[in-house]
């Protein structure tokens, strides 16, 4: 059984001009101790994705339907008090700023201390321990005094590292970890990663990573979910996404990343601006950006359908299988698509 199982999820938004979709129809599953990762551009409803999934949208105004399976139980209508009791323990999140995350007024120490008696019935000592093994688990030097610091004396990745501590102080099944490294320069970002990989080993958890930088997909996940326009585009393993990349968006996405085998004068961007979910184009939701577009792009919405002869590849694109492969090849020598 998946340690979680999401099926069908929509999301929408009331608001004053009229009716967000910003999820529709995403499924998707996680095993336990793998990494799945959801990419795409701002806007494309990936965090919405994983707030749904937390029970963490505004109740006012978001309407949600579908479900979303945790070790068997819908995490979408359980009670609000067995929600509260899973997040924080079995699911933890992490999130993409830290500063706003911590609270500043409180040491770390306190925090992570109260972050282990919301959920354990242990000492206080007990707990101090507990956090102080989890900031050296996650690499903070001198962890025994920088305990009883406040946020704003860590630098940026320090901090990253101690919002990583008090998602795992509780052990969990599972992460959701929301842009971890954005807000870092490329070396604490590197460093992040590989402290999730190693930490992920070590504790377990399986984790979903959302990201708009499919290097970060290519350095830590097992799986991956593009999104575009509130929409699964692609799902694959990541071995089978970067080696046969099955729709233009995708390219896209791989054409903007700079690689060490291949030397181009300037990466590729893919032109124009993500859709408005308010009012999203007719058909496929990326027909104006994308060069490939035919007629039948612009009214008939593609269905999400094996691609490539796997059965864990899937993709949303009307284009024939000569047109994909003959530009998968393109890719493979380095030539990325222009997706103008
Ligand atoms: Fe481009 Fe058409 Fe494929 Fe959409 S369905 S990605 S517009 S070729």
């Amino acid at each position: 059984m998946a340690l979680l199982d999401v099926k069908d999820l929509r999301t929408t938004f009331r608001t004053d001009d009229g009716l967000v979709k910003a999820v529709e129809g995403v499924s998707f599953s996680v095993e336990p101790g793998q990494t799945l990762g959801i990419v795409g551009e701002s806007g494309s409803g990936k965090s919405v994705t994983c707030l749904t999934i937390m029970g963490l949208n505004d109740r006012r105004s978001a309407v949600t339907t579908g479900e979303a399976f945790f070790k068997g139980d819908d995490l979408l209508t359980m009670p609000s008090s067995k929600l509260r009791s899973i997040r924080g323990n079995e699911i933890a999140m992490i999130f993409q700023d830290p500063m706003t995350s911590l609270n500043p007024v409180h040491t770390i120490g306190w925090q992570l201390v109260e972050a282990v008696h919301l959920h354990q019935d242990v000492s206080r000592s007990q707990a101090r321990a507990s956090a102080l093994d989890v900031l050296k688990a996650v690499g903070i030097p001198r962890a025994d005094q920088r305990i009883d610091d406040y946020p704003h004396q860590f630098s940026g990745g320090m901090r990253q590292r101690v919002m990583i501590a008090m998602a795992l102080i509780n052990n969990p099944d599972l992460l959701l970890a929301d842009e971890p490294t954005n807000a870092l320069d490329v070396k604490p970002q590197a460093q992040i990663l590989k402290l999730m990989g190693t930490l992920q080993k070590e504790f377990g958890s399986a984790i979903v990573l959302i990201t708009h930088d499919l290097g970060v997909v290519a350095e830590i996940a097992d799986d991956v979910v593009v999104m575009y326009g509130a929409q699964v585009v692609e799902r694959a393993t990541v071995n089978e996404l970067f080696a046969r990349p099955s729709m233009p968006y995708t390219w896209g996405l791989l054409g903007s990343l700079p690689r060490i085998d291949h030397d181009v004068e300037r990466l590729a961007q893919i032109p124009g601006s993500p859709p408005s979910l308010l009012n999203p184009p007719t058909g496929c939701r990326f027909h104006p950006r994308c060069k490939y577009a035919m007629s039948i792009c612009q009214s008939v919405m593609p269905e999400l359908l094996a691609a490539g002869g796997s059965a864990t590849h899937l993709s949303r694109c009307h284009l024939d299988q000569a047109t994909r492969d003959a530009e998968i090849k393109k890719l493979e020598s380095g030539h990325f698509a222009e997706v103008t």
